[in-house]
């Protein structure tokens, strides 16, 4: 194992505790890393004894280089140098009561700190002391539960998931992230013991979800959730998009796999997480507005404005910002079936205008969340949407250049339009300048200060100012 350490630092550390006579180890996800050639630049220290003081030596060491930080109250302390992060903590042994994550800790050994550790893979350790230099400790045969993508406790996972139901939010991350599968008694656990997830506070299952919206292929994190139960607990919006209704011999796709089809087609072009989370919600809307109707068959009539309406209540609920993030996931919901419709029908210039006016500087991710919203098992139907789609993409580009509404500011400001006819702030004064926006936008008049002045004074006496 000597070969993975060849980074200074570990040579330091290994100095330092030889010093200090302390046993210590590298252990948790630095290790399992090292395996899946996943370079991290956070490292985790189990030292039998004080990892605090052992930090101390170690900084000391680095000189300069190093900045050190003790949390006293923890009994960690975490060592910087440039972008690496290194925690040093003793080895400690934990034990839970039924109503809290919060275990009560004593000091242990390196046993009891692999023992609480959450899946076999999380839970090997390699020994740092100079003669043992490199040496594997893998209790739970990690390695092997590697080589086969598995992830599994190392103890019984229903006390490992009670003792700590986050635990069951990581498994399925770790699925997710490492494309690794839930060994079956660690699956079935997660579905007893899915209730205790109530007491994990919402900003942790958001960093979970986050961290699986933010893997490879999401959908595999989804589905966990869903099979497990998890899903109806902590999002049932989205699991309420789940199900296939036939009528009268006719159906409708599961809005469920569909937006995860949506999910993992986007997945594959952007790492941008609320563009990530607008696809996961593109649908949001459809159980509610889903309607039967004789003639039409299924319908969603204005999901996107529904779906756009729940979106600061969900985002609430799980403690996602509720800032311009939150802002920019309602206006790609809302706006998400306008590039489609555009290129069902002849795309006229002013729908275009009208198109790059409303998405603005989002306009780019907004066709992206299109194409990828594209998803039918008839191929010749999505050749034909593509196909469209690149001339929608030509014309944006053609009028945007042309026209440059893209951040368009009208011409015309609601003062000059006071001080022109001597107006106070009222209502007419916003309708002129609507008048005069939607000109500009249906090519009536050019974007340009001179003939929006003339078209105000137009506008203006048709109005009787
Ligand atoms: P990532 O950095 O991607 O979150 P990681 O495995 O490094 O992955 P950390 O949260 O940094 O995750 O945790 C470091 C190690 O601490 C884990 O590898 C695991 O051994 C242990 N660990 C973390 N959280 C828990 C938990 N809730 N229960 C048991 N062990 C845990």
């Amino acid at each position: 194992m000597k070969e993975f350490l060849h980074n200074k630092i570990f040579q330091i550390i290994s100095d330092a505790a030889d010093e200090q006579n302390q046993e210590c180890y590298v252990i948790g996800g630095f290790v399992r890393d090292i395996f899946l050639k996943r370079p991290s630049k956070d490292i985790d220290i189990v030292v039998v004894g004080s990892g605090i003081e052992l930090a101390k030596r170690v900084s000391e060491k680095l000189g300069k280089k190093a900045f050190l930080t003790v949390f006293k109250n923890f009994g960690t302390a975490q060592v910087k140098m440039g972008d690496l992060e290194v925690e040093f903590v003793g080895a400690r042994k934990e034990s839970y009561q039924r109503d809290s994550r919060n275990p009560i800790v004593e000091d242990g050994t390196l046993e009891d700190d692999q023992n609480r550790r959450d899946f076999t893979i999380n839970a090997m350790a390699i020994c740092l002391n100079k003669d043992r230099f490199g040496e594997l400790i893998d209790p739970f045969d990690g390695m092997t539960d590697l080589k086969n993508f598995v992830i599994r406790t190392p103890l019984s996972p229903d006390i490992t998931f009670s003792d700590d139901p986050l635990r069951m939010m990581r498994g399925i991350r770790f699925s997710a992230q490492l494309g690794f599968f839930l060994e079956t008694n660690t699956f079935d656990a997660i579905t007893r013991n899915k209730e205790r997830i109530e007491i994990i506070s919402k900003e942790r299952i958001a960093d979970e979800l986050n961290k699986i919206m933010l893997s490879r292929k999401p959908s595999v994190g989804f589905i966990l959730l869903e099979k497990t139960g998890l899903l109806e607990i902590i999002f049932p919006e989205v699991l309420a998009l789940k199900g296939a209704e036939t009528k009268d011999g006719v159906g409708h796709k599961d809005n469920f796999y569909h937006t995860l089809a949506v999910l993992d087609g986007l997945c594959e072009h952007t790492d941008n997480l609320w563009l990530r989370w607008a696809a996961l919600l593109h649908d949001i809307g459809k159980p509610t507005t889903k309607r039967f109707d004789a003639r039409l068959g299924w319908t969603f009539h204005n999901h996107n404005y529904i779906g756009e309406k729940m979106i600061p209540e969900i985002f609430r609920k799980l403690k996602l910002p509720g800032n311009d993030k939150m802002k920019y996931v309602q206006k790609m919901v809302s706006l998400h079936m306008r590039p489609i419709v555009l290129s069902e029908d002849e795309i006229t210039d002013s729908a275009v205008r009208r198109l790059l006016f409303d998405a603005g500087d989002d306009i780019d991710d907004l066709m992206m969340l299109c194409e990828a919203d594209i998803t039918s098992k008839n191929q010749d139907k999505v050749k034909r949407f593509k196909a469209n789609f690149q001339l929608v993409r030509q014309k944006l580009k053609e009028i945007e250049e042309k026209d440059r509404v893209r951040n368009f500011q009208p011409p015309i400001s609601g003062q000059e339009i006071m001080d022109t006819f001597k107006l106070p702030a009222c209502a007419i004064v916003g309708e002129i300048k609507t008048k005069i926006k939607d000109a500009i936008l249906d090519g009536i008049i050019p974007n340009e200060y001179e003939a929006a002045r003339l078209y105000m004074l137009d506008v203006a006496k048709g109005l009787g100012v």
